[in-house]
Formats: C-alpha cells, structure tokens, sequence
C-alpha cells in the first residue's frame, strides 16, 4: 500500500520530490523547476549547491570528520572568533540545531544566576507566539499549547506575556526570573517584528532588574534581514543569543552566543555536545561566514529586499481581496493573506514558487541571500500570476 510509510506522520509534507538544486533554482524528480523563497526554512542562506560551500565539505571530507570535543577543533576556533569579532559576543558554544542552541541559552541565563549565589532565579519571561523548538525546554519556553499536549507537564520556568506588552511583562517579573528571551521577528509566529524601540526598553528594562536578554535569532540572524544580526537594527546588544539555520547555509549547525559575563556560570563539565562543532560543520559554517562577510554582501541582501518590498507593496495594492498586509524585513518577508494563506500557498505552488506557512495566516518569502534582483522579480510575476488565478476563482465562485 502506497500509503504505509515507515516514517513517523508528524509532518504534512507536499507531495514534491527534489533531485537537486541549483543556487535559488530546486528541480524536482521530473526535471520541474521550482524558484525556491521557502530555502529549507531560511536554511540554504546561499542557495543551493553554492561552489563555495561545497568545496569547503569536500575538502574537510577528505581530512577528518568526526572529533568529538575531547580535542581541539581549529575550525571551532576560527568560526567563534569570527562570530564574536563580528557581534556582542566574548564565548560561544556549537550545537547542531536551533532548539539546542536555545537549550544552551536557557542553560546558560540559569546558570549564570546560580554561580552568583541566586538559585532561586531561573525563570525565563517569553512572548506569545514565540517560536524556540520543539525539545521540551523549547516547547515550554515556546508556550503554544498544540506543541505542548500530551508530552507530560510543562518544563517549569517559563512565563508567557502577550506580544509587545510591556505592562504585563512589568508585572511578570519577580525575585526569580533570570531572563528574558525573544526572536526580534517571530518567524512561525508569523513575521512580526519587535519595534527597535520595544527591543531598547528590552534592555533597559534587563539592567534595572538584573536581568539577561536572550535573543532567538536562529531564522533572523546571518545576514536575512540585511544586518549580520537583526539586533543592529535596534542598536541594542543582548547577553545571550542563540544562532542556527542560515549559519550551516544547509549543514546541521547552530551556536550559543554570550557575553564573557552571562557565560561565566558556564564551567567546565557544565555542558556538552557529541556533534556540537563538527570539523564538517565548522569547515561549511567558516566558508558561509567567508561569503556573508564579504564587502557588500549584506548590501546586496538590502538592495534586493527593497525590489522585494516594492514588488508585494504593488501586488498588495493590486489584490486587496488576497493579500491584507506585508510584512518583514530585508528577506524574511510575510504576505498576511485575506484568503486561507493554504489557498495563497498552493496557487503559488501552482506556479513552481515555494514558500513557508506560519502563524496569523500569513505566508514567509525567505529567498537565499543571494538571490538576484531578476530572480526577485521573476518571483514577483510568479505570485501576481497566483494572485490573478485566486482572484478569478473567487469572482467565479461568487458569480
Ligand atoms: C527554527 C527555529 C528554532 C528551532 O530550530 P531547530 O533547528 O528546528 O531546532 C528556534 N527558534 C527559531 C526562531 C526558529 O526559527
């Protein structure tokens, strides 16, 4: 029976299989090409197959693959001092995912408290519908009860404030928080950005009380909103921020970034990963730091968010009955659909453009960086093209 798969059902895949990919280009088996703005959710931050990166496995392959963490690792060295030249950052930790990179965030705030003599302290304060993973620190932090049922009782330590509250997140702090964590723009939640000036109360707010922030930029940071980090754009730095997806451009790879201070509690024998810093890892984490930080890489990145934003600012105005709002920055962009952003979805499938689902009906556009102005607009034809054949399904349907 074709429908008895092995695998676990957790996902509700499209019925789409891809051979392989060619920078923001994935063909499927039967040689269909499909312009990629879903890029593996805001993994593949070069596109696919990009040269680079791929000599960079290719050589580290034919050196060693696996070390474990009972020796050196150059290209831990290397990749940490890059990040923290290049951010607030003094030490950083590698993991191979996202929620592990939050694992070690939230590991890191508590302990922190705890070396100062504050057990007490380990609360962590988070924002509906935040997105942080899916272990179950994450799930909790994360606070969404379709991800929380059924799995035993809610890790404790996390409290949940409305989005952009600042009076209730006030009232929630007490003698045992530690911390607060937040994405500067939720992804799953569905592109919402953090006001720069929310992001400065933020911190204001995490010194008076002694607080650590913690930022989540496993989807926003490595250059997808046109700034290394999209808490530049606020010019406040946090204590703590966790990294993953686009730093591994399609290589399992995250990391745990701290100030010397917020990781201070972090001894050693305090934490550990078999895989974490990878020499494969860390050979396509460097090559994808040499792109990134390349003269004019990041400039490229908010050049083309511009032809993007200028682009679905026009459809907007053009398909009210489809599309209710844009949102985003640089390239992690939302359409916020009038119709089922399902609907939205597949008719753009219809026309070989691939997207992401997320939160409050909206659709995520996270191109490659390198995607190119043409390339943009050749996606921007491709959904007015969609929102063309909605429009005339629904003037059907109601005829
Ligand atoms: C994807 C994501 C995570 C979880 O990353 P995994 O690699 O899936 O564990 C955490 N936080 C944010 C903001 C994400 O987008």
């Amino acid at each position: 029976m074709a429908d008895a798969t092995p695998l676990y059902d957790t996902y509700a895949r499209a019925p789409l299989r891809f051979e392989r990919g060619e920078g923001v280009w994935l063909i499927a088996e039967d040689g269909t090409r499909y312009l990629d703005f879903a890029a593996g959710v805001a993994v593949n931050s070069l596109g696919h197959a990009h040269p680079h990166l791929v000599s960079a496995l290719k050589e580290q392959a034919d050196k060693v693959w696996h070390l474990s963490n009972l020796y050196e690792v150059p290209g831990q060295e290397s990749l940490s001092r890059r990040l923290t030249e290049a951010t607030f950052a003094d030490k950083v930790f590698f993991t191979n995912s996202g929620a592990e990179a939050l694992e070690c965030a939230i590991k890191t705030a508590r302990r922190y408290h705890f070396a100062k003599g504050q057990p007490e302290k380990f609360h962590i304060i988070t924002f509906e519908g935040a997105f942080h993973g899916r272990t179950l620190a994450t799930i909790a932090a994360g606070g969404q009860a379709k991800y929380l049922e059924g799995f035993g009782p809610k890790a404790p330590g996390f409290y949940q404030v409305p989005f952009g509250d600042m009076g209730a997140l006030k009232a929630a702090i007490s003698e045992e928080t530690a911390a607060i964590l937040i994405e500067p723009i939720q992804g799953e939640g569905g592109i919402r950005t953090v006001s720069k000036e929310f992001l400065q109360e933020l911190r204001a707010l995490c010194d008076e009380y002694g607080l650590l922030l913690i930022l989540d930029e496993v989807q926003s940071g490595v250059g997808r909103t046109g700034k290394l980090f999209a808490y530049e754009w606020a010019g406040v730095t946090p204590d703590i921020m966790a990294v993953a997806k686009g730093i591994g451009g399609g290589f399992p790879l995250g990391a745990c970034l701290a100030t010397a201070e917020a990781a201070s509690g972090m001894v050693a024998g305090t934490h550990g990963s078999t895989y974490g810093g990878n020499p494969l890892a860390m050979a396509v984490g460097n090559a994808v730091m040499d792109v990134i930080m390349a003269d004019d890489f990041l400039q490229h990145v908010r050049d083309v968010s511009l032809v993007f934003r200028q682009g679905l600012a026009s459809l907007a105005d053009r398909f009210p009955e489809i599309i209710e709002e844009i949102r985003g920055e640089g390239l992690m962009l939302g359409i916020k659909a009038k119709v089922p952003s399902a609907d939205l979805l597949k008719a753009i499938r219809a026309e070989r453009l691939l997207a992401v689902p997320a939160g409050e009906n909206v659709i995520r556009l996270l191109p490659p960086l390198v995607t190119t102005a043409e390339e943009a607009r050749e996606g921007l034809a491709r959904l007015e093209r969609a929102a063309e054949q909605l429009t005339a399904e629904r003037r059907q349907a109601s005829a």
